[in-house]
């Protein structure tokens, strides 16, 4: 960006240096380093040795400061912190749940927030991620879409939101205790916070890449699943360049309303999706895909919406999570009575799929499922209610 453009422009690009100054060195994938270094007038072959030893101290040690890279000369250390940052989000609140789940506000370059959620469970620690400021898509039962696409998060706020989650629960170094998936508290990372991931896919696969990579975070393709609303195109792409299991928010069983609770429907409608889903454990080399089914009274919670739902999937491996629907101030829906989840749930049981219903978690303080939204934006006038449905081109999908 030249020093005369306008400073909107980067609003929904994406950023490696979200403003002028110094690079910022986490982020950038394994190649970039080396040519960051080579570009700031390394020679290669010392590039690609340093970019090692600072990658380890980044992502295995967890340091933040070019300081403490002590296999590094004084001098060079001193050259590096001239020229380049190791910056994270900044956590400006953290609440914790009854139920031990940590919430995090996180500050990001622009003043914009973003939030990040930790579930401990006694197998494992799950870290929900966000992967944009807000949302484009506009589904009618989320609080995030409910607030207006700001910006994408770089690749550096992503893995960013794990490093300072791993900070807060004094998990590093990622020394050999915490290198066994189960006796680490970060154990897997969910892409089921803000945002549309699938519509953020660069910065989200880099990221991702930086979470898995054997000298450093170090966790498995398979404990990382990415959510997505159903952004078709995209869907082979994340078995390709990331691997990682994939998530897909169904929610309905037909066209109609799925149209309204998740409007990207009316863009790539049921068959479209499922089509593009039958293909992707294959590709990927991942068991089976989870389908994610908010349960909402009234609405999708029939027993003849289960049995629909078994017809559709037949053939895809699956799982399917039902989430009780929860409430945010405003919300156009109520939750289903638990005793129908439950027969919906045991439908889908005796047609041989798990089916395990989704304990809210975090609840009192707003960290369940689709009730992430930094307190700072406004509501968005223009709210798809379920009695007046938007029309497709009320909100402009990409
Ligand atoms: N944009 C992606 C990922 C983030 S949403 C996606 O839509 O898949 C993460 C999950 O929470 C999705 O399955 C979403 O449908 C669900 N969710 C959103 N709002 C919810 C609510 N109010 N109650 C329960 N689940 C909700
Ligand atoms: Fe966006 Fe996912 Fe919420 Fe839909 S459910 S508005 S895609 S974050």
């Amino acid at each position: 960006m030249t020093a005369t453009a306008p400073i909107t422009q980067d609003v929904l690009t994406l950023p490696r240096k979200p403003s002028e100054g110094p690079v910022n060195l986490i982020g950038l994938s394994r190649s970039a380093l080396v040519e960051t270094l080579i570009e700031h007038g390394l020679a290669e072959k010392k590039a690609k040795m340093r970019s090692n030893q600072i990658w380890q101290w980044i992502y295995q040690k967890g340091v933040r400061s070019f300081d403490q890279m002590t296999n590094l000369s004084k001098d060079y250390r001193a050259e590096l912190a001239s020229q380049f940052v190791l910056a994270v989000p900044e956590v400006v609140n953290k609440k914790v749940s009854t139920d031990g789940t940590r919430k995090y506000l996180m500050r990001i370059a622009g003043g914009h927030e973003v939030e990040t959620v930790y579930i401990p469970e006694v197998d494992r620690g799950t870290l929900c991620i966000s992967s944009q400021v807000g949302c484009t898509l506009t589904c009618s039962f989320c609080h995030t879409g409910t607030q207006r696409l700001v910006r994408n998060l770089t690749a550096a706020e992503i893995i960013g939101q794990v490093m300072v989650a791993r900070d807060d629960l004094g998990e590093w170094p990622a020394a050999e205790r915490t290198r066994n998936s189960e006796t680490r508290l970060l154990s897997n990372i969910v892409l089921m916070g803000m945002g549309e991931p699938l519509y953020n896919f660069d910065n989200v696969r880099d990221a991702m890449k930086i979470a898995m990579d054997p000298e450093g975070i170090c966790l498995s393709r398979r404990r990382i699943t990415l959510s997505t609303s159903g952004v078709v195109p995209e869907i082979a792409k994340t078995a390709e360049q990331i691997g990682c299991l994939l998530a897909v928010s169904f929610h309905a069983t037909t066209d109609d309303v799925r149209d309204t609770l998740v409007p990207i429907n009316r863009k790539w409608n049921i068959e479209t999706l499922l089509a593009e889903l039958r293909a992707y454990p294959k590709l990927s080399n991942s068991e089976r895909i989870t389908f994610e089914y908010v349960m909402i009274k009234g609405v999708n919670d029939s027993d003849a919406d289960a049995r629909r739902l078994i017809q559709l999937i037949r053939g895809i491996p699956a799982k399917i999570n039902l989430i009780p629907f929860n409430e945010w101030p405003g919300s156009p829906y109520e939750r289903s009575d638990w005793k129908r989840i439950e027969a919906f749930s045991e439908i889908i049981f005796k047609a041989g799929y798990a089916s395990p219903i989704r304990r809210p978690r975090g609840e009192d303080i707003m960290a369940a499922c689709g009730q992430l939204k930094s307190a700072s934006e406004k509501i968005r006038k223009s709210r798809v209610k379920p009695d007046k449905p938007a029309s497709a081109d009320a909100q402009p999908l990409r």
